[in-house]
């Protein structure tokens, strides 16, 4: 065990390729609002404008993942996999991994350990029960992980995580009792959300960026990150980047992508599976002291 404050080694990738490449989509559907914004169940609108992403975008997205034959990662509340078992199951016939999403996207900020365990436990049954497996990877709701979650994802078996942003590649990252998970970094400015997200009276600036811009921003950093060796992980909403130009401008990347010949394109599964497989140093985090 090394200093909490150690960055993350380098990581070589499999069959001489340079960098890694996952494409991740959060399955959030009607989700996040309810469990943020309760009333907004009866806006129908509302509802529908999340809904858009099971039922218009994931086909969408379905169809452009398999022109490439390129596997990714669907991170999916149990509620979600619930309401929408067809959906889910077509995600998962199709070859792209299911990865765990709270239950009701609960954000993990203001809960205790008790609260913590159950959203896990109750998202576990939900995916099981949908997709007859149980994931192997977790995403918090938000990107909010707390201290104690790594301790209850190694407690429930599971491989990694991808919810924090202090490396451009993945680490193992310790937990009690000498055991690890892998995580997998994520970034803001490699998320949809921000791009795209407009909701009045929920989210959003009230900015909807063009597709062609937010081509140029990830291009940019996929080939910043590739340069390096790095791993570039992508999150899209399907109810956001599901619709016609950004899921066409996520096309133009993801061949941008795949035209580099180098790029190890893997769901985060097979990425956390590879990174294991290393036998890296895992790193410790502890929360700072601000009074140290
Ligand atoms: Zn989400």
């Amino acid at each position: 065990m090394t200093s909490p404050t150690r960055p993350a080694d380098p990581v070589r990738w499999p069959d001489g390729h340079r960098a890694a490449a996952a494409l991740t989509f959060d399955l959030d559907a009607e989700a996040a609002v309810l469990y943020a914004h309760p009333f907004a169940r009866h806006r129908m609108s509302v509802m529908s404008h999340q809904s858009y992403g099971p039922l218009a975008g994931v086909p969408r997205l379905l169809g452009i993942l398999e022109r490439h034959a390129v596997r990714a990662t669907f991170c999916v509340p149990g509620w979600t996999a619930l309401r929408y078992p067809d959906v889910v199951r077509s995600i998962a016939a199709a070859g792209h991994e299911i990865a765990h999403h709270g239950y009701l996207h609960e954000p993990l900020s203001d809960a205790d350990a008790e609260a913590e365990a159950a959203y896990l436990d109750r998202g576990l049954a939900a995916l099981e029960s949908v997709t007859g497996i149980r994931p192997v990877g977790y995403r918090a709701p938000m990107w909010e992980l707390t201290y104690r979650s790594p301790g209850l994802l190694a407690e429930r078996g599971f491989l990694y995580d991808s919810s924090l942003m202090d490396a451009d590649v993945p680490y193992e990252l310790a937990v009690e009792h000498g055991t690890s998970i892998v995580e997998i970094p994520v970034q803001w400015a490699l998320d949809d959300w921000e791009q795209y997200c407009y909701l009045p009276g929920i989210s959003g600036t009230g900015l909807i960026e063009s597709p062609a811009k937010v081509l140029e921003m990830w291009t940019l950093e996929f080939q910043a990150l590739h340069r390096e060796g790095g791993c570039f992980v992508l999150t899209n909403h399907p109810f956001l980047s599901g619709r016609p130009s950004r899921a066409a401008a996520l096309e133009t990347l993801i061949e941008r992508i795949t035209a580099t010949g180098d790029t190890w394109i893997a769901p985060l599964a097979d990425i956390a599976r590879h990174v294991r497989s290393l036998g890296l140093t895992p790193r410790i985090l502890t929360p700072p002291d601000p009074a140290a």
